[in-house]
């Protein structure tokens, strides 16, 4: 490193790290590794973690090696990855950080824009599944899954043997699909009398499909509750209520249960969704 200023003018400050390399010195050539003389250099600059709370920018001259057989190529930096303008390690806590919340609160949090953002999430995976070694798959199976509103699917493709060995005790749970595909029927019902008849019909058909499967225990604690409290649920065709409104918050409800995954109880859930959706907390101020 050569130099390294802390720019006051701008808000927030920028502190710049100025990195050079040995003048005279030859570098590998990125295309066939041989020690070719620099033959010119380029200013280059990458956005760096932030040191404290300012913005750091590392910038350098990098050589251009011209080998004989390729021709004039700019080196190979260690910090970042060819084409990025961000160094190795921000992508590293850009992956770590959309992991665990959404790209646009990432992409603020960091101060970046979400398309940059974006294209380094993007970068990874698809660096990962060019180097999947999949000669040993021998039965796939494949499944349509919605990725936005309206009829936009994504093919998933997963390997038979594999998922059979990772859920081999939990493949019981795979038979309730069935029953659970008939509740939209039950809500459909137009009367209250064809409602009770639809779900006596499907308490009657899920409960043969389930038995006595150890591992189905709570569909059959399910079940019964549907059962006990039939005469309730048969409210909803005769009350001009409906559980509309908040099943449209579901988005939130799963948005808090996402951020609290590993933390998860009554407490931390409440507490985040009143912080993620309730107008009380946009109140709050840390000072
Ligand atoms: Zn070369």
């Amino acid at each position: 490193m050569v130099a390294q200023r802390l720019h006051t003018a701008t808000q927030p400050h920028e502190l710049h790290l100025e990195v050079a390399g040995q003048r005279g010195a030859r570098c590998p050539c990125p295309q066939c590794g041989a020690l070719c003389p620099a033959h010119g250099f380029t200013e280059k600059r990458w956005r760096h973690l932030n040191f404290c709370q300012h913005e750091c920018w590392v910038t350098a001259s990098v050589p251009r090696v011209k080998c004989r057989e390729y021709g004039a190529h700019p080196v190979e930096v260690p910090w970042a990855r060819k084409g990025s303008a961000f160094t190795l390690l921000l992508e590293q806590a850009a992956l770590a950080l959309v992991r665990e919340m959404p790209v646009l609160a990432a992409a603020r949090l960091m101060d970046i824009t979400d398309t940059r953002l974006w294209r380094i999430v993007r970068y990874y995976p698809d660096q990962a599944v060019v180097r999947l070694e999949l000669s040993a798959v021998r039965a796939i199976g494949l499944d349509e899954t919605a990725c936005k509103r309206g009829h936009h699917y994504v093919t998933a493709f997963v390997d038979m043997v594999a998922i059979a060995e990772l859920t081999k005790e939990g493949l019981d749970t795979m038979t309730i699909w069935k029953p659970k595909e008939k509740l939209p029927w039950i809500r459909k019902a137009r009367s209250p009398r064809a409602a009770l008849w639809r779900i006596t019909h499907c308490l009657k058909y899920a409960g043969a499909l389930v038995g006595d499967t150890p591992r189905l225990e709570p569909v059959r604690g399910t079940l019964a509750t549907l059962k006990t409290h039939t005469r309730h649920v048969m409210q909803r065709w005769t009350s001009t209520h409906t559980n509309a409104r908040l099943e449209g918050l579901n988005g939130l409800f799963q948005s808090a249960r996402a951020r609290t995954r590993g933390y998860r109880s009554a407490g931390t859930f409440i507490a985040m969704t009143y912080l993620i959706g309730s107008p009380a907390c946009s109140r709050l101020r840390s000072t």
